[in-house]
């Protein structure tokens, strides 16, 4: 089989006049007629998300991949596998809306939830119980860049608790990176970041491993009508045909610019930052990614260096094809309750980076004259060191 990058590239349309490129059915109704018909209705199939779901299918290498409205939408359907009672481990250090979600669930009193330090892998041993039906892994973890050991869960909880579903979200590594679906029952990614990686639509995708679950699955999606539109499944058959070089690009800028942090002595935070978090990572993953993050020890200093920025958009997510930067507690985590993240160990301070495919040199130039304006590092005879300041 071609490797994951050149499949990326064959699509199959099986378009009646041979078109290259995937037919736009923008269409919620199809005839019925004599013969049969695949399609009667948009929310239950539609060639466009056909064509999408059966090339991510192939990509991915999954039992069957599903196509949804975002992200969040994917844990959505997979939290509706449960049944009322049923409980959910997950992360502590998990993307802010899946928090928010299973909250939603719990405080409903349809899950019972409990959030660990799913990196300590004793505590998951020690926590999990036949009452568990699922367990939520995220790894590297956002926005602290921890890593699961996805691998020994996997094998501990497949022999121990074959009733607990494994379910992995890999928005942060995508396919490109990873190769964790082997390890999980169902995976997931929002599509709204690296998969399509051009902000501008939302999408999420449901890699299922395991046969038993297709047809659950999609007859949830098709009750909720979460089904991804078509025009949207054009955009992501656009944009997923540039994944493999974006990702290539922007990890590499990524390397650079953490390499530019380090030398100066940040204390920076990305996938493996630790030779122990290196080794596990790499038994999964070929690569740390494009998102990492720092710490300046001071609110006000973070917030100006961060507007201080020129080539850096104050945006929320990460994934595209240009460089971004968020201080995720007042944006994408500041739906967690500020008691809960200075718990989790969160910093205030901190800074998320997700690097672009631009020159990187021009990146570092300008994080560089933010840093001197804003009093973060000092020009002594032409050398960048970091000014040393108490914690503010
Ligand atoms: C963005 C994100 C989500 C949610 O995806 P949406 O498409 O925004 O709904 C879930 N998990 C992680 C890790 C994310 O970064």
């Amino acid at each position: 089989m071609s490797s994951i990058n050149t499949r990326i590239t064959q699509i199959l349309s099986n378009d009646q006049h041979n078109a290259t490129t995937a037919p736009l059915y923008q269409s919620t109704t199809f005839k019925q007629t004599e013969e049969q018909n695949n399609y009667d209705y948009t929310r239950s199939g539609n060639p466009t998300r056909t064509v999408l779901e059966d090339h991510l299918t192939k990509i991915v290498q999954a039992e069957q991949v599903y196509a949804v409205t975002s992200g969040m939408s994917c844990l959505d359907v997979v939290l509706k596998l449960l049944k009322s009672g049923d409980e959910v481990i997950a992360g502590e250090d998990l993307y802010g809306g899946s928090d928010r979600l299973l909250n939603l669930y719990k405080n409903h009193g349809i899950i019972e939830l409990k959030n660990i330090d799913t990196t300590n892998f004793e505590l998951i041993k020690s926590t999990i119980s036949l009452k568990t039906k699922l367990i939520l892994l995220e790894s590297p973890t956002n926005p602290l860049l921890k890593i699961v050991d996805l691998p020994k869960i996997s094998s501990y909880i497949r022999k121990n608790f074959p009733d607990c579903l494994i379910i992995f979200d890999n928005t942060m590594m995508s396919p490109i990176l990873s190769n964790s679906l082997q390890y999980v029952d169902i995976q997931y990614e929002s599509a709204t970041k690296y998969l399509n990686g051009h902000h501008d639509i939302m999408a999420g995708i449901i890699e299922i491993n395991k046969k038993s679950l297709v047809k659950d699955i999609y007859f949830i999606i098709n009750s909720i009508g979460c089904g991804l539109a078509p025009f949207e499944c054009w955009l992501l058959l656009r944009g997923l045909k540039t994944l493999s070089i974006r990702i290539e690009k922007q990890q590499s800028n990524t390397i650079k610019v953490i390499k530019f942090f380090k030398e100066l002595g940040f204390k920076v935070n990305y996938p493996g930052s630790t030779p122990e978090q290196l080794k596990i990572h790499n038994s999964y993953n070929k690569g740390i990614g494009c998102v990492f993050s720092i710490e300046t020890n001071s609110i006000k200093k973070s917030e100006n260096f961060m507007n201080s920025l020129k080539l850096f958009s104050i945006t929320v997510s990460f994934g595209s094809i240009n460089s971004l930067v968020s201080m995720p507690c007042q944006m994408s985590h500041a739906s967690i309750d500020p008691k809960v993240r200075e718990l989790r160990k969160l910093p205030e301070d901190l800074i998320r980076f997700s690097i672009g495919i631009e020159d990187v040199d021009d990146l570092i130039n300008d994080l560089r004259n933010s840093l001197l304006k804003n009093g973060l590092i000092k020009n002594i005879n032409g050398n960048f060191v970091k000014t040393e300041y108490s914690k503010l």
